[in-house]
């Protein structure tokens, strides 16, 4: 669950996911969510 950086909503899901590997990082997992009550779309870094 993530904030909306505009409204501070609470985003339960993000529209989709695609990992991100920097070289020689640790992979993260990249999140899209938009937010339902104000439409800011925006992107976090999920955590598993
Ligand atoms: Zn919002």
């Amino acid at each position: 669950m993530v904030e909306c950086p505009k409204c501070g909503y609470d985003v339960k899901e993000p529209i989709k996911t695609w990992p991100l590997a920097p070289r020689g990082r640790k992979p993260i997992i990249i999140g899209q969510f938009k937010c339902p009550r104000c439409g800011t779309s925006f992107k976090r870094a999920v955590k598993k």
